[in-house]
Order: structure tokens, then sequence, then C-alpha cells
């Protein structure tokens, strides 16, 4: 799992995150709501230790990973514009970060087939990114985060840039995957009925604050205050 402790970040006078304090449960899928600007993206960002350092606590399991580079972290994440290398294989892009690891040609080939395996792309393996659909090339992208074995998997609108259909098609199968791994997640989305139907637990972010932590149920039934009634269009 990881926990997070009073943590701030600021650009300039610009509070970012103003103290968020949360711990997610081994294995648990959790999402996180909010409006534009509310943060989402930055506490992603902090946690995978891309952008300034924040103040506060990051643990995951009983180490502290706020001061480790990213690639030390055992973090991926997958981003909204999930940017293949055009010029590199299916193949290729998901061994890059294992080839930046410097691990043995053929642990990086296993890897890389068992990540594509998962996905459901072994076929297109040596296909180029362009002669993907955007479904596929999100299921690269995922599998070159999943390749490198995180312990922690961050989604920051993962499915943001595909058509509808597809969304609720990729979006049973990120679950799908995340419930065959084990894998701890946080997915970040916009949407709220994407958070309903995969999440474990919820927090529902603005202005740098979580104001509400529950279960999608426990939300909608009982939503803390004005902002979470009025954000998830609860009656109460
Ligand atoms: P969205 O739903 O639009 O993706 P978000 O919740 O992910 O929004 P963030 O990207 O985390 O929001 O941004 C939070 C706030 O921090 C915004 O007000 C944004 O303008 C500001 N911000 C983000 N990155 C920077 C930066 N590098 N420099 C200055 N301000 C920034
Ligand atoms: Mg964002």
């Amino acid at each position: 799992g990881i926990r997070i402790e009073d943590l701030h970040l600021s650009f300039g006078e610009t509070t970012v995150l103003a103290g968020i304090n949360m711990e997610i449960l081994p294995g648990e899928f959790f999402a996180f709501l909010g409006p534009s600007g509310s943060g989402k993206s930055t506490l992603l960002r902090a946690i995978a230790g891309f952008g300034p350092a924040p103040r506060g606590r990051i643990l995951i399991g009983d180490r502290d990973i706020a001061d480790l580079p990213p690639w030390k972290r055992n973090v991926g994440m997958v981003f909204q514009s999930y940017a293949l290398w055009p010029h590199l294989s299916v193949r290729q892009n998901v061994a890059f970060g294992l080839e930046e690891r410097r691990l043995p040609k053929r642990e990086i080939d296993s890897k890389v087939d068992a990540a594509l395996e998962l996905v459901g792309l072994l076929q297109l393996a040596d296909r180029m990114p362009a002669q993907l659909s955007g479904g596929q090339q999100q299921r690269v992208a995922l599998a070159r985060t999943i390749a490198i074995e995180p312990q922690v998997l961050l989604l920051d609108e993962p499915l943001s840039n595909l058509d509808a259909a597809l969304r609720v098609q990729m979006r049973r199968e990120l679950l799908a995957l995340q419930r065959k791994l084990g894998l701890t997640t946080i997915f970040v989305t916009h949407d709220q009925e994407e958070a309903n139907t995969t999440s474990d637990r919820m927090a529902v972010l603005d202005g740098g604050v979580i104001q509400q932590i529950g279960t999608p149920q426990e939300l909608y039934d009982t939503p803390a205050n004005g902002f979470v009634a009025g954000f998830l269009g609860t009656a109460n």
C-alpha cells in the first residue's frame, strides 16, 4: 500500500496541495475525482517523483520514497497523453523502460512478452504505433508501465482520449488486469461513473484538499459537505 502524510506543494505563491493525508491499501483500486485544477495530476506527479519536491511524507510499505529519484520509487505512471515513441515498434516501446534499467536482454524479452500478453497485444508486437488504434496504443502504454513491475500504478486520466464505447471496454480491461496483478492503483478521472464502477474507494479533491474519502456508496449516500454533494450531483 501507500501512505501519504501531510503533503504540501506550491508553485510560487500558489498552493496546489494543501495537506494531503491518505492511505491506500495493498491491492486497492483507488479513484481520485475532482474539478480541473484541483491538484490531481500534481499529486500523482509528486508520488511518481516528477516536478518540484513536495513537503510531507510518501511511504510505500514502510519505505519513505519522498527523497528517491523517480526510477527508484517502484511506481509506474500512465499519462493522459500516452506518447509512444513513433519510431519504435510496440515491442521496443515496452522494452524501453527495461533497457534503461540495464536488465539482461533475455530478461527484457520475457518481461515484454508477459506485459504484452497481459494487455492482449502480443500478436501486434512488431507493429509501429501509427499502425494501431487509440485503444491499442493505450494498451501499449499500459504494458510499458506494467513491464517494470511497479508496486504502485498511477493512472492520470488514461482513458480520456478514447471514444465513449472504447472507454467502457478499456476500463473493464483495466480493472480486470489490476485485479489479476493485485496492483495497488490510483486512478485519476473526471468521469464519476468511471470512478464509481471501478474503485474500491475514492477521494474527492478540491483546492488541493481532500474533501472526502470513502467507498463510492458512502460518498453518494453521505457526502461530507456541500462541495462533495454538488460535485457528485447528489440530492442532499
Ligand atoms: P485537470 O483535471 O485539468 O487535469 P488537475 O486536477 O490535474 O486538473 P493540476 O494539473 O494538478 O490539476 O494543477 C493544479 C494547479 O496547479 C492548477 O491551478 C495549475 O495551474 C497549477 N500548476 C500545475 N502545474 C504547474 C506548474 N508547473 N507551474 C505552475 N502552476 C502549475
Ligand atoms: Mg490533470
